[in-house]
């Protein structure tokens, strides 16, 4: 390390660098969640050729599993993406491969992986996301359900961003004044 590498730390840092954190928080919020139950769950382990009442296992590689991994994230881009924290939309998996994972499609993780198996392990999630739960929530279903609520809930969020931008101005000014 150099004496001039100080200087990346020599700025200022502004609220509006966190944007994306705050636009998954307003993504998120919009995801659907299922109530826990029994059948549902005990069907969706057995579409994934597993027995409900073993111990679980990795679908991506067979390892005993440690966490539950979202197939498809809730947040693409910054926008809800029509999938939440529902049944159909968790799998077994250990730690390894849901941090390897992480926003890449199922299928093509599971082809790079080059597990054993390839054609069952697709064929296994393909079932298991063939059920009707799976299917994802659209905008239009939200705008269907709740239009007027929809349009609050992004006028919120502009507003919330316009907010975060006029707080960096006045922190900006305050600063020339130190
Ligand atoms: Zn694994």
């Amino acid at each position: 390390m150099k004496a001039y590498d100080i200087k990346k730390y020599l700025k200022s840092s502004r609220i509006m660098g966190r944007k994306s954190t705050f636009s998954n928080a307003f993504a998120s919020a919009l995801a659907p969640f299922d109530e826990y139950s029994e059948s549902t769950v005990n069907s969706s382990i057995t579409d994934l050729g597993q027995n409900p009442e073993d111990e679980l296992t990795c679908v991506y590689c067979d390892a005993p599993a440690a966490t539950w991994d979202h197939v498809f994230n809730r947040v693409i881009a910054g926008e809800f993406s029509g999938y939440g924290h529902r049944i159909r939309n968790l799998v077994p998996s250990c730690r390894t491969c849901n941090e390897r994972k992480g926003k890449k499609n199922w299928r093509d993780f599971i082809i790079h992986e080059g597990r054993p198996n390839l054609e069952n392990r697709i064929a296994r999630m393909e079932k298991f996301l063939s059920a009707d739960e799976a299917r994802p929530t659209t905008m239009d279903d939200i705008r269907n359900a709740a239009q007027p609520e929809l349009d609050r809930f992004l006028e919120i969020r502009s507003e919330v961003f316009r907010l975060l931008e006029e707080a960096d101005a006045v922190a900006k000014s305050i600063r020339q004044k130190l």
